[in-house]
């Protein structure tokens, strides 16, 4: 063990003994032993108890702190800590610039307790607000956490996406042949590189650009970082002619590939398209190309598009937690080329977002129809986002519940609970006459929080019988209903909506990331009632 390991443990435990305000003296002479060690000029490791004790600020206590460190490799008392700590909390109080203070402060204001929980809170403004932070806080806390993300060698497609725009722009500069693969042309949600395929001989040409940190030259693939950000790349070589043979096997499934290549053995000189011909399959479009079972198509149906979508569901406006007022948001989403707006803020108990008390509902409905008298081809829909309460209540009284014109029910607090009581506490939600959509139905926080196990498929029966949509929360950071479950979801006939969830006029455009994993889903635009005319939406809510 290291001098600065031994030191950090010390420091650690400082930490979390001052989290669980523990006695100052303590906590004081915990963190002394930090600064002390981190300076000490030999290896501690290799000192006595007698040696260590000698050292200006170590006691009997530390001393023998150091022994078990260097023996054992593991200290009694931080690991007491450690076990009764969630392990969000632990890597929170880890990350740079963060501080005892402001992680209690978030847990216990915010109720957060990982950094994707803390990371969602700054995407959604939740820091702005709150008393000691601001937004140059939450901006700053904002680009640790990504750093903390990004070394965790896992990323969001959506936080990769500049990246590799900008790698295919640099390398197609140099090559003439190039093209994105892998997981992220597969339009993966979570991915582990940003993969290319290039034509060349050699990679002389990519080692003299020196677009990536760490560049490393395997033969088959070139493997590096992003300068800018440490996001790991792979490039694929393909020699002359099998390019497209490249692009089909490293974004495709290996029975895929498999499949086409004892079907075509000699793919040189062909494009994709007449690969597939050949191969006597239908042309396979990327995102499906992972898909178990997507060999045995006859046929790929016309999956849904970004241009089909015509109404906004699901997005806060100031009522709640949005940053711009309904008017402007309005506006905005008509000026993209929208033509309805089904605007949906937090209920009352959504206290942390200013959820609306009846009074305030009854306000914003007011506000609704004045705006839309001056909507001739747009206009506003009377949504709400109604908290699924623990028993699975909906969050007001039936008076004020039956005046929408339509109401997601998500679950927002109480997110720990058993597959069982997960489930039926849904079920009971999806039931309740006044519901017409499921939100995020997991609650999950892609890299950051699993979410509540539930059956999805009792969930989904349970919308089928009861008329209720599902969403595609189109935030990168949820896509939950995940994409795995669209095709059962189809088969039983359950309408879905792809939703921004949007919380500023920006955060209309995640839509775009529900589009992607809805295709991956099979979805079409008959399947998504956010295709139709606002009437047309409405009516497929109906019961
Ligand atoms: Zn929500
Ligand atoms: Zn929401």
């Amino acid at each position: 063990m290291t001098n600065k390991e031994i030191a950090n443990a010390f420091s650690q435990l400082a930490e979390l003994m001052e989290f669980y305000e523990e006695e100052s003296f303590k906590i004081r002479s915990y963190s002394n032993a930090y600064r002390v060690l981190r300076s000490v000029d030999s290896q501690l490791s290799e000192m006595s108890l007698n040696e260590l004790k000698e050292i200006k600020g170590v006691g009997d206590a530390i001393a023998n702190k150091i022994l078990e460190l260097t023996k054992n490799g593991r200290m009694r008392l931080l690991d007491t800590y450690l076990e009764k700590t969630p392990s969000g909390i632990v890597a929170l109080l880890g990350i740079k610039g963060m501080g005892v203070k402001k992680v209690q402060q978030l847990w216990k204001d915010l109720g957060i307790e990982s950094p994707g929980e803390l990371l969602y809170a700054c995407n959604e403004n939740r820091l702005a607000e709150l008393k000691g932070f601001g937004e140059k806080t939450q901006q700053n806390i904002k680009e640790q956490l990504e750093y903390y993300f990004q070394s965790l060698e896992k990323y969001r497609w959506a936080s990769v996406e500049k990246e590799a725009d900008d790698l295919l722009d640099d390398l197609s500069d140099i090559f003439e042949k190039v093209s994105l693969s892998g997981a992220f042309k597969q339009l993966n949600p979570v991915l582990d590189a940003i993969e290319f395929v290039i034509e060349t001989d050699d990679f002389t040409k990519l080692t003299e650009a020196a677009l990536l940190n760490e560049a490393l030259d395997r033969g088959a693939i070139f493997e590096g970082r992003c300068k800018s950000s440490g996001v790991k790349v792979k490039i694929h070589k393909a020699e002359k002619g099998l390019f497209a043979q490249k692009l089909l096997q490293t974004s495709s499934s290996e029975e895929l590939f498999n499949l086409v290549k004892s079907n075509v053995p000699d793919c040189k000189n062909l494009d994709e398209k007449t690969i597939f011909e050949q191969a006597g399959l239908p042309f396979i479009p990327y995102e499906l190309r992972d898909m178990p079972g997507v060999e045995s198509f006859k046929e790929i149906p016309e999956l849904v598009k970004l241009s089909d979508v015509k109404g906004i569901i699901h997005a806060h406006s100031d009522y709640s937690d949005g940053q711009t007022s309904l008017k402007v948001l309005a506006d905005y989403v008509r000026s993209c080329g929208y033509t309805y707006l089904g605007i949906t803020d937090h209920s009352q108990s959504a206290f942390y977002a200013n959820g609306l008390k009846p009074e305030r509902v009854l306000k914003q409905w007011e506000e609704i129809e004045l705006l839309n008298k001056d909507f001739e081809d747009f206009s506003i829909l009377k949504g709400i986002e109604s908290d699924i309460k623990n028993d699975g209540e909906l969050d007001y009284e039936d008076e004020i519940l039956k005046g929408f014109d339509f109401i997601i029910a998500s679950v927002h607090s109480n997110l720990k609970m058993t597959e069982e009581k997960a489930t039926a506490r849904l079920i009971k939600a999806i039931e309740n006459p006044y519901t017409s959509m499921l939100g995020h139905p997991t609650g999950r926080l892609l890299l950051a929080r699993p979410g509540y196990p539930i059956n999805h498929k009792k969930v989904i029966d349970a919308c089928a019988a009861n008329k209720v949509a599902i969403e595609i929360n189109a935030n990168p950071l949820r896509l939950d209903l995940d994409y795995a479950f669209l095709p059962y979801a189809i088969e039983k006939g359950v309408k879905i909506s792809i939703n921004p969830d949007a919380h500023s006029k920006d955060g209309v455009h995640d839509l775009r990331y529900g589009v992607q994993v809805a295709r991956k889903g099979l979805l079409r635009a008959d399947n998504c009632i956010n295709t139709f005319s606002a009437n047309d939406f409405l009516t497929a809510l109906k019961k």
